[in-house]
């Protein structure tokens, strides 16, 4: 089947316009195949990642049905309800809306907790088309009579997964009891695990099914390595990194992904102080300060984004080159979503995760789910030969005492030959002026980090041993 253009697809003038002036005429595999299925009024079930352009699958046909059918919305109602997991990514999807329906007459809102709740109040008054809302508060507002469902004609829920993972599943089906029989509902979710499509045959009828496997895009625009170091040697290594960033022709964004808040606090803080530009995202922060920290983060004035996965979801910048598994996920999908991070619109990007040896058994789930070989990276100082063995035997847990040599008496924890390179100085941060900067070229230095892993991995070892 070849790819339809946007412009043979049956979309109002007004969307096509608006595709036009984004620059998009071919649809991605989700919006080549979901788009038609729904303008049709199928329910759908769509198995598909953020970075597949599954929002504007489910907005265009939604934003066409409200501009080929305009109706006053009712006080306190919507015909449309988006239920995202977190903010980020609810105030991601609305702008998509806004992006998409820019020559569209609707009205829309977002409704999500850790802000005041009376402008979202008062702006489902009079009632809007599409209401993109997180779980817990707009039940909140349901409860206290500001919001009612019995007008809605299209139900997205998106990214279930997740949503499952962070404990809304009463939540959702309390929301489901009260949307009217008669409607469309469109369920997208990175995975189909069993209670998820459990859920999903509660909610839909007879729904048409799309699926974009995970893996055409992890393998196909992002490169991905795995390091197997020790503990201590994270540290200088995604100095490494980050300072092969800076110095590279084309800097880009990096984020680095740590597994608790605590975690990525004391990372990004410690990062500033040796002088990269770094801050952190998590879900301890206020939804004001995230905003300000991802629009630092987007504008390039803080390059290094470190960041827990709840935080992460919905962060969609187009510019990230590379993304550092700090900390593996304990969670596989978690992986996926995380490398989905950068290769964003059809960029190219570098994923390099680090694997110590209380995470064997992380990194063995996501090799599972991915259905590859994460390919090594063994051209660095750091690099545990042992601890790769260890794995390859199929050890799990940490490497028994005996065999464990490597990363003892090494560099000193960080001050490798190579991991002082790019250092500012006085604790400027390197990679400030990162906007300003060209963009052509690849990844610098890193570039090694991408090519193929060398024969004699341990040849760098011997480097910095005493
Ligand atoms: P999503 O999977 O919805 O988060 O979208 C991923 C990114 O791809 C977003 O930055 C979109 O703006 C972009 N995008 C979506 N559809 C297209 C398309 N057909 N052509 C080019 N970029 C797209």
């Amino acid at each position: 089947m070849t790819t339809p253009r946007f412009d043979t697809l049956p979309l109002a003038a007004p969307l096509q316009q608006a595709l036009q002036e984004q620059g998009y005429t071919i649809p991605t595999p989700v919006q080549a195949q979901a788009i038609p299925l729904l303008l049709q009024g199928r329910d759908l079930l769509g198995c598909a990642q953020t970075g597949t352009g599954k929002t504007a699958s489910f907005s265009l046909p939604i934003l066409h049905a409200i501009h080929e059918r305009p109706r006053a919305p009712k006080p306190k109602g919507t015909r449309a309800l988006v239920l995202a997991p977190t903010r980020e990514l609810a105030l991601q999807v609305a702008k998509s809306f806004t992006t998409y329906g820019k020559n569209v007459r609707f009205r829309q809102t977002l409704i999500y907790g850790g802000v005041g709740q009376n402008p979202q109040i008062a702006a489902m008054r009079g009632g809007v088309d599409v209401l993109v809302a997180t779980p817990g508060r707009l039940l909140d507002l349901i409860d206290q009579r500001c919001v009612d469902l019995s007008t809605v004609e299209f139900f997205v829920l998106d990214e279930v997964d997740r949503m499952l993972d962070m404990g809304f599943l009463r939540d959702v089906k309390r929301i489901v009891a009260m949307l009217p029989e008669k409607r469309q509902s469109l369920f997208f979710s990175a995975t189909l695990a069993p209670n998820i499509v459990q859920l999903a045959v509660s909610i839909l009828r007879n729904p048409a099914r799309v699926s974009i496997q995970p893996e055409t895009t992890t393998a196909e625009r992002i490169e991905q390595r795995v390091a197997f170091v020790d503990r201590d040697h994270k540290r200088p290594l995604l100095e490494l990194l980050l300072a092969e960033q800076a110095n590279a022709k084309e800097a880009k964004l990096t984020m680095v992904f740590s597994r608790t808040k605590h975690g990525a606090n004391k990372l990004a803080k410690s990062l500033s102080m040796a002088g990269f530009a770094a801050d952190a995202i998590h879900g301890n922060k206020s939804q004001a300060q995230r905003e300000k920290t991802l629009e630092r983060f987007r504008m390039g004035l803080t390059p290094v984004l470190v960041a827990t996965d709840v935080a992460a979801r919905g962060v969609d910048v187009k510019d990230v080159g590379l993304v550092v598994n700090y900390d593996l996920p304990n969670e596989p999908e978690a992986y996926v979503h995380r490398i989905g991070r950068t290769g964003r619109a059809g960029a190219s990007g570098l994923s390099v995760s680090f694997c110590a040896n209380d995470e064997l058994d992380y990194l063995r789930e996501i090799e599972k789910i991915i259905r590859m070989e994460v390919p090594r990276w063994k051209d660095h100082e750091w690099y545990l030969p042992e601890l790769e063995e260890h794995y390859r035997r199929g050890g799990r847990g940490s490497v028994p005492q005996g065999q464990r040599q490597g990363g003892q008496g090494r560099s000193g924890g960080g001050q490798g030959r190579q991991g002082r390179q790019g250092q500012g100085q006085g604790g400027q941060p390197r990679q400030g002026g990162h906007s300003s900067s060209g963009r052509q070229g690849g990844y610098g230095r890193v570039a090694a980090v991408g090519g193929a892993p060398q024969r004699d991995g341990g040849g760098n070892r011997s480097r910095g041993r005493r």
